[in-house]
């Protein structure tokens, strides 16, 4: 028998929030450059309106090649 080895599967960047509803919001943020943010509490809130999904801020500004 061969074991199949564990995948990651479903996780697309972008926003996931949930737990809203019980109190306890989690929001787990997945830039498009590979970094993954988690926020719990209000702190997921304060994620929520900071992130804006297509725009990575893990890397300097592009475009200063021109000069
Ligand atoms: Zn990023």
């Amino acid at each position: 028998m061969s074991e199949q080895p564990a995948r990651i599967e479903g996780i697309q960047p972008g926003l996931q929030a949930r737990g809203f509803n019980s109190g306890r919001p989690v929001v787990d943020w997945l830039c498009h450059c590979g970094v993954h943010e988690r926020a719990e509490g209000s702190k997921a809130y304060g994620l929520l309106v900071r992130v804006r999904v297509g725009v990575c801020p893990h890397r300097p500004a592009e475009g200063r090649a021109t000069a």
